[in-house]
């Protein structure tokens, strides 16, 4: 039994969180997160399932050859023909460029097969007498569960139709009741014991899994509001900066501050001030969607947002939008020396990203605009001119370039 995470109803909404609640066994994820588990599973195993893969192709190539020169016993060279070749398609997958895509949808069906066929095989010469070879079912079954790349539901499909195929082929070929009570008790046994454990590991994995991924998304949040975090907007804005500049887009810069939120503090308290940053923070984040878009938390009570291919239109409008969804929120601030109600104000950059320009420039041109939302009577959107993205050639972005709009002495 796994001890269960800590804590579970406290993190924030993720894909994998929520897997996480439903208390994962070997049961199957959400269609997404399954894709992306068996992905990630499979990059994990290459090496193993190249080596496997190859190992047995060698294996049964040998044998193949000893049929042939007569020094092994020979079962059905029909069959020993398919089992080789179903062996070289697996290793010819686990090698090709196609791995990812291709692997498993073939494994999936030449594993078993082969299985069940080499299962066909071995009773067959029992029954001529070699019954040493019953040796060789357990090992078929160590494949499956533990070194070729297999969901474990496969690999339990797998196991349960090569103890079938023995048992089928030890009635067809008239084993002796004995000999097939021996070898059908060391294939079931081995069958659930190793199917035990592969469970145990499975369920590990999966668990592994969810953890590992939802450590990844703690340490890219902003434990208050749940927003990503200044690193991660740090990173991104160089990262989709460049991205831009490739694609001739142009970015949309935005930094939105909360207004007179040191009063509404005074006024409220400070744990009051903290539920209403996550209420704005979470009607800003709402106008936030396209996929390479992003909201962080950029420090106390204020965001940043970066909109990808968005022109001066498109981010005057979204940015608006934000500030009539913190004004429909409607929390009275009576602290305000502006108005009734808690509003933000949102200073909007945008630029055509070149190899000349910097970022970090685009950035302070926004916060820039920032200051002009705030020293025309806040609860504004400020969008800088075209002489002011001129500024951005050089890389350099000094404030003398601007003359300091309500922040004296600054
Ligand atoms: P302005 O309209 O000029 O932005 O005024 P302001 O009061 O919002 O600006 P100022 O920079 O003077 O104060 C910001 C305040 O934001 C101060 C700080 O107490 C508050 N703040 C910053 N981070 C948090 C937080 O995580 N929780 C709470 N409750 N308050 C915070
Ligand atoms: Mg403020
Ligand atoms: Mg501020």
């Amino acid at each position: 039994m796994i001890a269960p995470w800590p804590g579970l109803e406290a993190l924030p909404d993720s894909h994998y969180a929520a897997e996480l609640r439903k208390q994962p066994g070997s049961r199957r994820f959400a269609a997404p997160v399954e894709a992306e588990y068996r992905r990630s599973n499979l990059l994990e195993n290459r090496a193993l399932v190249r080596l496997v893969c190859t190992l047995a192709l060698l294996l049964f190539g040998l044998h193949a050859g000893e049929v042939l020169a007569g020094v092994a016993a020979a079962g059905s060279l029909v069959l020993s023909a398919v089992v080789l070749l179903s062996s070289a398609a697996l290793a010819w997958l686990a090698w090709s460029r196609g791995f990812e895509r291709h692997y498993l949808p073939w494994a999936e069906v030449l594993v078993p097969l082969r299985n069940c066929l080499v299962a066909v095989q071995v009773t067959h010469v029992v029954v001529g007498g070699q019954i040493e070879n019953l040796m060789v079912l357990p090992m078929l079954l160590i494949g499956p569960f533990y070194f070729l790349g297999l969901q474990y539901r496969v690999a339990l499909t797998t196991a349960v139709l090569t103890v079938a195929s023995m048992a089928a082929a030890a009635v067809v070929f008239h084993l002796p009741p004995p000999t097939a009570l021996r070898g059908g008790a060391l294939l079931i046994v081995s069958a659930l014991t190793l199917g035990f454990a592969a469970l145990q590991v499975e369920r590990r994995s999966r668990r592994s899994f969810l953890e590992t991924h939802i450590v990844a998304e703690l340490a890219q949040q902003d434990a208050l509001t749940w927003t990503k975090n200044r690193r991660v907007f740090d990173e991104y804005l160089p990262r989709l900066w460049r991205q831009a500049a490739g694609d001739a887009r142009s970015l949309a810069i935005l930094v939105i501050d909360v207004d007179h939120f040191k009063a509404y503090n005074d006024c409220y308290g400070h744990q009051a001030g903290d539920v209403v940053l996550r209420q704005v923070a979470l009607a800003i984040q709402r106008e936030v969607r396209r996929p390479l878009d992003l909201i962080a938390r950029y420090g106390g009570e204020e965001f940043g947002v970066i909109l990808y291919d968005a022109d001066r239109a498109g981010a005057r409008l979204t940015a608006e939008r934000m500030r009539r969804a913190v004004e429909e929120l409607a929390i009275k601030h009576r602290g305000s020396p502006s108005g009734a109600i808690l509003t933000i104000s949102v200073g909007v950059a945008v630029v055509a990203p070149t190899a000349e320009r910097n970022a970090s420039g685009a950035l302070q041109l926004a916060d820039e605009a920032l200051y002009h939302a705030k020293a025309k009577g806040r609860n504004r959107v400020e969008l800088l001119d075209e002489g002011a993205h001129r500024l951005l050639d050089t890389g350099v972005f000094t404030k003398e370039e601007f003359a300091p709009l309500g922040c004296a002495g600054n």
